[in-house]
């Protein structure tokens, strides 16, 4: 499917709310949370609050009625002290400076997920591109003037330095061999929206949608029978621009995630340079794909697919997805900048049955 849209059309009003950090700048998908009655007597319960450094939305039917934010929110407080870099003392910032630190079991199974999405995406996703992110200035640090030595001497360490975990103990270790930083930003938000679906299942709830960021995962159905409704948003001119909804798909047991350039980037001599690395040059990526939003049966796969495909770029991207048949859990749609402030949109044949 291929269609030619303008930018800058009307606005449809979300109730999406912008935070002030690093994803909080990026809510890609916008959830339409449609007000239906639910089962007879209940509405869904509706719960709302901030997250690593950004919002989420949460609906879900319980005919206990529980109120289930104190479980959500010390979830995601657990969870930010494993996997967040703006958490002073957690444990990715801790093991980046080489200190000792128990590593929680989420921290392995990241660890573990990132280094097979790094082979499965032949090397476009890569969690150990951090001291890059930092350089470029996407992290803590400023930008300062870069040098290609600099970037040739980090992407060496990265591509030949050590990291890898051991856990054939009953504790388990970390090797990072000195100058390698990781950084799970491109599927830590999609990994959380997974334990989050879990918590809920484990619970008994089976109707919810869960929305951290931008990074949706829908179950079972809203009150009335229908599916879950996902807006996801027109890549924006600028990062000053308002949201305004692209299209809207329907979810049944699936999550969506989408990853973007439009958002999060820098303008150095009229280029527009990516938050998205590429682990091949060690430079951030600067070509005309401006997002994707992939559907997927489990959020962090989603999320690391969409971050690699950024990285890919639409050409690549789609010959991926040809070169693996036998994963129907890639549906996407890529919205690809052409140079007359207008895009392209390219759904798969998946991706479009879920139009609404
Ligand atoms: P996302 O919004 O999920 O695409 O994640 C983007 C964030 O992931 C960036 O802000 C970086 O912190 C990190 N990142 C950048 N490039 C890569 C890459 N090639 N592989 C993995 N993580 C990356
Ligand atoms: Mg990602």
């Amino acid at each position: 499917m291929i269609i030619k849209k303008a930018f800058g059309t009307q606005c449809r009003t979300l109730f999406i709310r912008t935070l002030r950090t690093m994803k909080a700048s990026l809510p890609l998908l916008l959830t339409l949370l449609l007000a239906t009655a639910c089962v007879r007597h209940h509405q869904p319960i509706r719960l709302q609050g901030e997250a690593q450094g950004t919002y989420y939305n949460i609906a879900y039917c319980d005919s206990l009625q529980r109120n289930l934010q104190p479980q959500i929110d010390s979830l995601l407080h657990d969870f930010d002290t494993t996997a967040s870099l703006w958490v002073e003392n957690s444990i990715i910032r801790k093991a980046n400076r080489h200190e000792a630190t128990a590593l929680s079991a989420h921290f392995v199974d990241l660890l573990r997920l990132s280094l097979q999405m790094e082979d499965y995406t032949h090397g476009a996703f890569n969690c150990k591109i951090g001291s890059l992110v930092n350089l470029y200035g996407f992290g803590f640090k400023n930008r300062d003037d870069i040098t290609d030595r600099q970037v040739d001497s980090l992407l060496a360490l990265i591509r030949h330095g050590e990291c890898r975990i051991d856990d054939t103990h009953t504790t388990p270790r970390l090797f990072l061999s000195q100058g390698i930083e990781l950084d799970f930003n491109a599927i830590a938000q999609g990994y959380v929206v997974d334990l989050l679906a879990r918590m809920f299942n484990q619970l008994g709830i089976h109707n919810y949608l869960i929305d951290v960021g931008g990074e949706v995962i829908a179950r079972g159905c809203k009150p009335d029978g229908s599916s879950w409704t996902v807006g996801i948003e027109r890549p924006a001119k600028d990062k000053y621009s308002p949201q305004e909804i692209e299209t809207a798909i329907q979810l049944n047991d699936l999550a969506v995630v989408t990853s973007g350039n439009y958002r999060k980037y820098y303008e150095h001599d009229g280029i527009r340079y990516s938050h998205t690395i590429d682990p091949a040059t060690g430079r951030p990526v600067s070509h005309s794909l401006l997002s994707v939003s992939v559907v997927s049966h489990q959020a962090w796969y989603a999320d690391a697919m969409a971050t690699a495909f950024m990285v890919m770029g639409l050409e690549k991207s789609l010959q991926f997805i040809h070169d693996h048949p036998d994963n129907p859990d890639i549906q996407a749609v890529f919205f690809i900048y052409d140079d007359h402030g207008t895009y392209n949109t390219h759904a798969t044949p998946e991706f479009q049955k879920l139009i609404k």
